[in-house]
C-alpha cells in the first residue's frame, strides 16, 4: 500500500467498529492473521488490479490472469503463510470467450502450480478490474510481520530489483532494450514469482518481512515505520540483473530498484545470530539472496555508495486514486 493509501484506511477503517478477540492482526500488514485454533493462524489479503491502473488495458489476459494471483500470494509470502485458497472477483466490460479463456487458463495455472484451489467468487459487468482474496496457514507464533525489526538486523531481499519497472517502461515506450533484454524484462513485469517457499523458509528466522510491491524504497519505509527503526542501505549491493544493468545507466537502475515497484520479491531483517540459518533456509528452496543493509536506531533511509553518503530522492509507486 502507498503512503496515501494508508492515510485513507487509518482515517476511514483502521480499528473502526467492533474488534474480534480472534483477529491476532488487523488492518496494516501484508495479511490479517486470525486466530482458528490454539495452533494455526489464518492469513488474509485480498488485492485489485483495475485496467489501467495495475496494469495496462491491452495487457495480454494471460498476464492479468498470472499477476493478479501472484500479487496476493505474495503477500501470503511476506506473512511466511502456506498458501491454500483464493477467491475471484471478476469484472468485465463485456464476455469474450478468447480474453476469458486465456485470463483463466492463466489463473488456474498459477493455482495449480501453487497447490492453491480457487473456492469462489464473483463476475459482475463494468470496466475491467480483478479482485481476488487469498487465504493461507501459518503456525500460530510463527508469523513474520512487519513490526519485528530491531536496530543492528541486517536487510535482505530475494532475487533481483528494478527489472519490473524498467519492464513496464519497455511496454510504454519510454526506454528501449535489446530483443533478448526486453523479453526478460517485460516477463518479469507481467509475471512476478511469488516467493512462497522463501517466506516459509524464513519463519523463525527473519524478523520481519514485506514483499516489494511499490519499491524498495516505499516498502523498507512500512517495516521502519512499524518497527520503529531507521536503516542504511547499500546501494553497491543491490541485486540488479545483467538486463536491467546493461539497458540503464547505474543511476537509473537504483531509481528502477528503489522506486518503481511491482518486483514482488521479499523485503525482510536478519538479527546477526540469525545470519547462518538464513543462508542454510534459502539455499533449501533455491532462491537467491542479497544482503542490501542495515538497521539503525533513528528513521528514515541513509543510502550510501561503498560507505560514501549519496544523495537520492527516491518516489515510491504512489496508487491512482483519480
Ligand atoms: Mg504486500
Amino acid at each position: 500500500m502507498a503512503s496515501r493509501e494508508f492515510s485513507l484506511i487509518d482515517n476511514y477503517f483502521k480499528g473502526k467498529g467492533h474488534q474480534r478477540k480472534d483477529v491476532v492482526l488487523g488492518i496494516g500488514d501484508d495479511c490479517a492473521l486470525l486466530s482458528v485454533n490454539d495452533n494455526t493462524l489464518l492469513a488474509v489479503t485480498t488485492d485489485t488490479l483495475v485496467s489501467g491502473v495495475h496494469f495496462l488495458a491491452d495487457m495480454d489476459p494471460r498476464a492479468i490472469g498470472h499477476k493478479a494471483v501472484a500479487v496476493n500470494l505474495s503477500d501470503l509470502a511476506a506473512m511466511g503463510a502456506d498458501q491454500a485458497w483464493l477467491s475471484l472477483a471478476l469484472t468485465l466490460p463485456d464476455a469474450n470467450d478468447k480474453w476469458l479463456a486465456e485470463f483463466a487458463g492463466a489463473v488456474i495455472e498459477v493455482c495449480d502450480y501453487y497447490g492453491v484451489t480457487l473456492v469462489g467468487g464473483d463476475t459482475t459487468r463494468g470496466p475491467l478490474s480483478v479482485t481476488i482474496t487469498a487465504q493461507g496457514k501459518i503456525p500460530a507464533g510463527k508469523q513474520l510481520t512487519r513490526s519485528g525489526a530491531k536496530p543492528g538486523d541486517w536487510l535482505y531481499v530475494t532475487g533481483s530489483l528494478g527489472d519490473a519497472g524498467l519492464g513496464l517502461a519497455l511496454l510504454q515506450g519510454r526506454e528501449e532494450a535489446s530483443s533478448d533484454h526486453r523479453e526478460y524484462l517485460i516477463n518479469r513485469h507481467c509475471y512476478p514469482t511469488p516467493r512462497l517457499l522463501a517466506g516459509q523458509a524464513l519463519r523463525g528466522v527473519a524478523s520481519s518481512a514485506i514483499d516489494i510491491s511499490d519499491g524498495l524504497a516505499s516498502d523498507l519505509g512500512h517495516i521502519l515505520k512499524a518497527s520503529h527503526c531507521g536503516a542504511n542501505l547499500f546501494l553497491d549491493k543491490l541485486p540488479l540483473s545483467q538486463a536491467l544493468l546493461g539497458t540503464v545507466s547505474l543511476e537509473a537502475a537504483w531509481h528502477y530498484a528503489l522506486g518503481a515497484g511491482d518486483d514482488y520479491e521479499l523485503l525482510f531483517t536478519v538479527p546477526e545470530a540469525q545470519k547462518g540459518a538464513l543462508d542454510t533456509a534459502l539455499a533449501h528452496c533455491g532462491v537467491k539472496h542479497s544482503c542490501v543493509g542495515q538497521l539503525r536506531g533513528g528513521e528514515g533511509i541513509s543510502y550510501l555508495n561503498h560507505g560514501q553518503t549519496v544523495d537520492l530522492n527516491v518516489c515510491g509507486y504512489e496508487h491512482n486514486w483519480s
